[in-house]
């Protein structure tokens, strides 16, 4: 492994937003390719990868549940519209000759593998980058919980959470010009002064299990390979 990297085991949140780039729905290709770009570059330099991907770019189970369906219902076409987005994330860096597994708690016959952590890290451990979608598999969770969840079980050093902004500010960096952003953080400080990392549950269990946390802009070309580098890009929460 290239000894420059601080991090040899990561699980890597991407938002289904995020994905959709300069569409107004759906996912933009130019996202998908430059991510497997900046995906292959942690690949080459010895990075292990695990990827949850959100599916907010196509269903939110609460959303779906303000017009009348049935909460349950609304998740599980949330948890299956990440599945959407694993299977283009996949083809997508399969084209990029990255070899990708997707897995799914939500097994889906002849298109995702089934979840196995012990299969995820195995894979992992022979290089190939493993996408675990339709989160915990279960409803009134998010990808951020499925991400810490998916972490802590398959042993990755850090959860590293892409957003649209640079990383932790004291306020909405998009409403408020004055808000600061932190670079480090414990997750005491986190808690104690409210600051929006990830809904509160996922960001528990992170801490319970001393899990840290790094908050990366997605948008700024490099900064992923910085923050596993261990340089100064985003905030750091441990
Ligand atoms: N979801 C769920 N259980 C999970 C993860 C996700 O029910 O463990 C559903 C939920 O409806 C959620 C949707 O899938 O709104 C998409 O996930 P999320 O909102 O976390 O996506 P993101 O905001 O990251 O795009």
């Amino acid at each position: 492994m290239s000894s420059d990297v601080a991090y040899k085991r990561i699980l890597l949140k991407l938002s289904g937003e995020a994905l959709e780039g300069k569409e107004a729905f759906g996912i933009d290709p130019d996202v998908l390719q430059r991510m497997s770009e900046e995906i292959g570059e942690l690949v080459k330099a010895g990075v292990q990868v695990g990827l949850v991907i959100g599916g907010g770019n196509i269903f939110r189970g609460a959303k779906l549940a303000e017009s009348g369906m049935n909460r349950v219902v609304g998740d599980h076409m949330g948890m299956l519209a990440t599945v959407m987005n694993g299977l283009a994330m996949r083809d997508s860096l399969e084209r990029n000759s990255i070899k990708t597994t997707l897995m799914s708690a939500m097994p889906i016959q002849g298109i995702t593998t089934p979840y196995s952590w012990m299969e995820a890290i195995s894979r992992l451990e022979k290089g190939e980058v493993v996408i675990l979608s339709a989160g915990t598999g279960n409803p009134f969770f998010t990808t951020d919980s499925a991400a810490c969840l998916r972490g802590i079980e398959i042993q990755a050093d850090a959860v590293i959470k892409g957003t649209k902004v640079d990383g932790v500010y004291s306020a909405d960096p998009m409403k408020d010009p004055d808000a600061v952003l932190y670079h480090e953080l414990s997750y005491k400080e986190v808690v104690e002064k409210e600051l929006k990392v990830m809904d509160l549950s996922a960001f528990i269990l992170a801490r319970d299990h001393k899990m840290p946390i790094m908050v990366f802009n997605m948008n700024k070309k490099g900064a992923l390979m910085k923050v596993i580098r261990g340089e100064e890009e985003g905030t750091v929460i441990k």
